[in-house]
């Protein structure tokens, strides 16, 4: 399927150190979960920081759905630090933004202290 690969190449093979050229019939929840969630330009623009997370996509809800998880991901099973690469993604866009916005707070406070002091 031709929109399916774009998925690949974005989430598998850049994210992905389960991922095995040839298998591509099987996909985990993470992957079925950002297909469905988001186009492939909505799935690079999350990656870049160019679009702000949906409160829905979390972490745990990749889990849920996946159909690996009780035999197939170490991860899971915690044999691994390793997730698979949907997970990494959500991971790696939620601790961007949390830290972003941490960032943002921090400065909206200097702010209005510089603010109160000039009064
Ligand atoms: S980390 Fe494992 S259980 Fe969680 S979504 Fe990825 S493959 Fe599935």
């Amino acid at each position: 399927m031709k929109g399916e690969r774009k998925y690949r190449d974005i989430i598998c093979k850049k994210f992905c150190s389960y991922y095995k050229p040839g298998k591509e019939e099987i996909s985990c929840g993470a992957f079925e979960f950002l297909k469905t969630s988001l186009t492939p330009e909505e799935l690079k623009d999350l990656i870049n920081g160019n679009l702000f997370i949906n409160p829905f996509l979390e972490q745990k809800d990749l889990c849920q759905r996946c159909d690996f998880r009780f035999n197939d991901c170490d991860f899971y099973a915690g044999h691994s630090p390793d997730p698979c690469g949907g997970y990494r993604i959500i991971e790696t866009v939620i601790e961007q933004q949390s830290n972003r916005a941490a960032a943002q707070q921090f400065l909206e406070r200097q702010n209005d202290s510089a603010t109160e002091r000039q009064r």
